[in-house]
């Protein structure tokens, strides 16, 4: 097992992305050989590195748990939304970050958005802003939102009537939301109409937008502002960050993984529209009730767990299931 043990160190401190398929070799490994505590080991890493399961990687992890500990394990439907699972009579759980998980990925973001005195300044500018206008309960990606269905590189602009449509959908529920958008797209020459411009008054005038400074990603900020707001949420408030961006650009690896998921789990929004018209209201995916990752079937068993398919929205496999394999 030496090759498994070096990967899983070097896992350990982050120095490489660990595959789906190295998990589950290593799960193979250690069950074959019987190492139980390994095998709990890798699922403990497994979990906070990748949330769903491939069909072959359930059927490993399945083979791990009735062939090689003597344990039970079954394919079962689970609504998340729900939670309960039919075979075991547990719930599944919403994982959350940690205030510990949430004031270190804020560092993170502040120390990377620093890149020099000037950024640095514009930064504490922003925080100081968030204190005095936040917290929000629904931070936007405003060009995300403005640039969907749009084609850009055929002359498409910026829709300030959709990024409206969303502030307002937000709005008419009690949600204060944070509208974050680079200075650019309200500069002179910004292609808006009169009525273009009197909604960014009202965005201004109601303190839910930052436009964000030249020469600095607007990325930093609305995710800055969005685990803020997370940090700063009273209990039973769900911090909501809308936007189509999955973040898989190379600039968010600098963030620890771990953190970003679960973060990102728990409070991003995908929206959609269907179609350009004036009318076309928003649709939102919220993020479903209970957690859709790996996860321990409770947090002080690592013998017990729930791992959601990849491949089957709904299917889980359950291996919480006390007893003997039957
Ligand atoms: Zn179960």
């Amino acid at each position: 097992c030496g090759v498994a043990e070096e990967i899983f160190e070097d896992a350990g401190e982050q120095k490489v992305d660990l595959m789906e398929e190295d998990f589950t070799a290593s799960l193979r490994i250690y069950g074959a050989g019987g190492m139980r505590e390994r095998v709990f080991e890798v699922l403990d890493l497994m979990s906070e590195l990748i949330y769903t399961l491939s069909s072959d990687s359930l059927e490993a992890v399945r083979e791990t748990f009735t062939k090689h500990l003597s344990l039970r394990a079954s394919l079962v439907d689970i609504d998340a939304e729900v939670g309960g699972c039919a075979a075991c009579s547990r719930s599944l759980r919403s994982i959350d970050l940690e205030d510990s998980e949430l004031v270190e990925m804020l560092e993170q973001i502040d120390g990377i958005a620093r890149v020099g005195e000037k950024q640095a300044q514009a930064f504490d500018a922003f925080k100081g802003w968030l204190s005095r206008n936040g917290p929000h309960d629904v931070v936007v990606d405003g060009a995300n939102v403005g640039f969907f269905n749009a084609r850009p590189d055929q002359g498409d602009s910026l829709s300030y009537a959709q990024v409206h449509r969303v502030v307002q959908w937000f709005q008419q529920r009690n949600q204060k939301p944070l509208l974050v958008m680079h200075c650019r797209h309200f500069s002179d020459s910004a292609k808006m109409s009169g009525a273009d411009r009197e909604k960014v008054e009202m965005w201004k005038r109601q303190k839910i937008l930052y436009s964000t400074p030249a020469k600095m990603n607007d990325d930093w900020f609305w995710l800055f502002a969005g685990v803020w707001a997370t940090k700063q949420a009273k209990k039973g408030t769900h911090v909501y960050m809308v936007s189509n961006d999955q973040m898989r650009d190379h600039h968010f690896q600098m963030l620890s993984t771990r953190n970003f998921l679960k973060w990102r789990e728990r409070h991003w929004v995908n929206f959609f529209f269907a179609d350009k018209s004036h009318s076309s209201e928003p649709s939102f995916a919220m993020p479903s009730k209970h957690s859709i990752r790996t996860q321990r079937a409770t947090p002080d068993r690592k013998d017990l767990w729930h791992f959601p398919s990849s491949d089957k929205v709904g299917q889980w496999l359950c291996c919480s299931q006390e007893g003997p394999p039957q």
